[in-house]
């Protein structure tokens, strides 16, 4: 099942999208997120609600708008810590990411005032559904309620300048979210799907989910060891090669560029790119 979020009035709402229409939850569910923790029995229910096609022209946001947690996985793709020139991690780096910076597909990326170095990063997001610590391997799917695309927006001399990754990557509109949740039922493979960004059309990036250095079971498993999951965290795992600082000579985004972001399976995300006060 593929879940949604739409703007209704002055809040949101979300359900299930399918070809003629969406079924809109209740709004007595309160947010998605909660409702991720058994996301089966949710879309259970939601299937008893009647298709409103009318909902379909309606704006689309991020299908996780406020998860609890949006943890960022640095340098997971094998061919991306070569072409950064850094050693293969022996374990996941780990950053924590500002839930603000969240914006949907659709929506405009605006590069800060004077930045001039904001990079595109493609990822395959991870939402988890049932709540977890110490989460074993064998079990980590359980926990996993379904899949989102992510471009990991980064601004690459505060990156480098600061050391740390948080603020560089969480302005506001950093981090386009999409198009839907696919539910893990529609993804029987995470660790081999294709992935890619264009910008203006033109391929930057194409790699498969095949190159995590930590696949989506371990990530949960890791991760757990020291941090509670909770329903609808988002674990961004990383890019794959060919971000725009390590393209000779290096490329950035640009105002009045587009960029996508593709995952076989689960969807793409489409958004242009503006600058503001200079
Ligand atoms: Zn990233």
């Amino acid at each position: 099942m593929r879940l949604v979020c739409i703007a209704s009035g002055a809040g949101t709402r979300w359900g299930a999208l399918e070809d003629d229409g969406i079924r809109l939850a209740p709004s007595a569910w309160g947010p998605i997120e909660p409702n991720l923790a058994d996301v089966y029995e949710t879309c259970a229910q939601l299937a008893k609600i009647p298709l409103d096609a009318s909902l379909l022209s309606a704006r689309r946001l991020a299908p996780v708008p406020n998860p609890p947690q949006l943890i960022g996985i640095g340098l997971n793709y094998r061919d991306h810590a070569i072409e950064s020139g850094l050693p293969i991690p022996l374990a996941p780096i780990t950053f924590a990411l500002f839930t603000t910076s969240i914006i949907g597909s659709g929506e405009t990326i605006i590069i800060p005032p004077g930045s001039i170095k904001v990079d595109w990063e493609a990822e395959l997001g991870v939402v988890i559904g049932r709540e977890g610590r110490n989460i074993p391997v064998e079990s980590a799917m359980d926990h996993v309620a379904g899949y989102v695309v992510l471009n990991d927006v980064s601004e690459r001399e505060i990156q480098s300048a600061e050391g740390q990754w948080g603020r560089a990557k969480s302005f506001d509109t950093f981090k386009p979210m999409g198009p839907w949740l696919v539910t893990c039922d529609e993804v029987p493979e995470p660790g081999n799907l294709t992935i890619e960004l264009r910008v203006n059309g033109a391929v930057k990036q194409s790699s498969s989910t095949r190159e995590l250095i930590f696949g989506v079971p371990e990530l949960v498993n890791r991760l757990s060891a020291y941090t509670t999951l909770k329903p609808g965290t988002v674990i961004s795992t990383g890019t794959p090669p060919g971000v725009g600082q390590s393209r000779t000579p290096p490329e950035f985004l640009r105002a009045g560029d587009e960029v996508s972001v593709t995952v076989e399976r689960v969807g793409t995300i489409i958004n242009p790119v503006v600058t503001v006060g200079g």
